[in-house]
């Protein structure tokens, strides 16, 4: 896909770098007004030429929507592939995927991953139309046993939810493709920092409601695809007529947060790995899960697919589950919520928030690294861990 600079209206004819293509992806300078920033459409429907047809491309709101292309031609500047649909959540692009499979198609799911991802899976797909295996991504062997004749998907998830276990994605995209299945790759926690279509991916999903976005102000989700295919014409299609699609000024918003995602993924991945390392000597921590740490058990595998390991870590307390639910209580940068990928740091005992099926460790707090102060954010765990 081209990337037009806004101001020339041509493509640069030299190659430029992540940063650059990140601010000027899917602009350009307003032919009516001159405006630089992007003005928001929120017309539902266009107006038809004389013989009916749409000479912008535009029809109705659901379709399709100028901010929505804007964001779509974005995602694929930035993420790679030929082409992205931009849904209304996370939790929308991955319902999108499952229901673009035929009824009984086999898919080999993370035993671990967002839990609202393996809810979809288990408690509404797995009950009417998909057969779906549950499988300890981190085993290549444990893959490969499981996908059969009929696997259409292999989905991952990398580093997981929440215990920062990695799936090899090289790996895991030659074992789907002599299967005749796709990877399809979760990389909300990794955007720019982690490349799944070097590696092999068919599909990428993000829940933009995270880095994109960067600032917990917009909720939205995409889908990135290798190549504009059949499959991913029936996402389209599903996009289109299931109609979960993003409002335009939350495209907006996504598309604005993008702009300096580069930038604050570095950012993200300096004060993560300076908390990893401070929590990995702490007396009261039990164990540290970062993949940018020597002790993680993958970090020869993090090393080989992510250039940095991100900005979010989970650890155990020593003690007990009350020990680590009162914690965050006596934070005072961090804020106690959910979510992950804005500028403010995050904490949350995951267990008390996953459902009866969780897997977590009743003393794991999951952290969520903002764009503080390093320095802020490590005095802010040392007092609380102190008292
Ligand atoms: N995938 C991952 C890895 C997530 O962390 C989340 C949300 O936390 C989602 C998907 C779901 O995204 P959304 O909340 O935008 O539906």
């Amino acid at each position: 896909m081209a990337l037009t600079f806004a101001h020339l209206m041509t493509e640069p004819d030299f190659p430029l770098h992540p940063e650059t293509i990140a601010v000027h992806a899917g602009r350009a300078i307003d032919p009516a007004t001159g405006a630089v920033a992007e003005p928001i459409h929120l017309s539902t429907t266009f107006q038809r030429a004389e013989d009916g047809s749409f000479p912008t491309g535009f029809d109705y709101a659901r379709s399709d929507n100028p901010n929505r292309a804007a964001l779509e031609k974005a995602l694929v500047l930035v993420e790679g592939g030929e082409v992205a649909a931009a849904f209304a959540s996370g939790l929308a692009a991955a319902a999108t995927v499952f229901q673009a499979l035929a009824p009984n198609d086999h898919v080999v799911a993370p035993r671990e991953a967002y839990h609202g991802v393996l809810r979809l899976l288990r408690d509404v797909f797995a009950r009417r139309q998909l057969a779906v295996d549950f499988v300890d991504m981190t085993d290549v062997d444990a893959i490969r046993k499981a996908v059969r004749a009929d696997t259409k998907v292999v989905w991952a998830e990398t580093p997981s939810n929440p215990t920062l276990k990695l799936t090899d994605l090289a790996a895991a995209a030659e074992i789907a493709h002599n299967a005749g299945a796709r990877l399809v790759v979760d990389n909300t926690w990794c955007p720019m920092i982690q490349r799944p279509f070097a590696l092999g991916a068919d599909l990428v999903m993000h829940s933009t409601t995270k880095y994109f976005g960067g600032h917990s102000d917009v909720m939205g989700g995409a889908l990135i695809a290798r190549q504009d295919d059949e499959f991913f014409r029936r996402i389209r299609e599903l996009q289109i007529v299931a109609g979960a699609v993003p409002a335009p000024f939350d495209c907006w918003l996504v598309h604005r947060g993008m702009q300096t995602l580069p930038w604050r993924m570095r950012a993200h991945c300096d004060n993560a790995a300076r908390v990893a390392q401070f929590l990995a000597t702490h007396p009261k921590v039990e164990r540290v899960h970062y993949p940018g740490l020597l002790s993680h058990p993958q970090h020869a595998l993090a090393q080989r697919q992510m250039s940095l390991f991100g900005g979010m870590l989970s650890f155990e307390l020593r003690g007990d589950r009350a020990a680590a639910m009162s914690l965050p209580n006596r934070m005072q940068i961090f804020t106690r919520a959910t979510s992950l990928g804005g500028v403010e740091s995050l904490i949350e005992h995951r267990q008390s928030i996953e459902g009866p099926e969780t897997l977590t460790p009743a003393t794991l707090l999951r952290l969520s690294i903002g764009l503080e102060h390093g320095d802020d954010l490590i005095a802010d765990l040392d007092r609380a861990l102190a008292s």
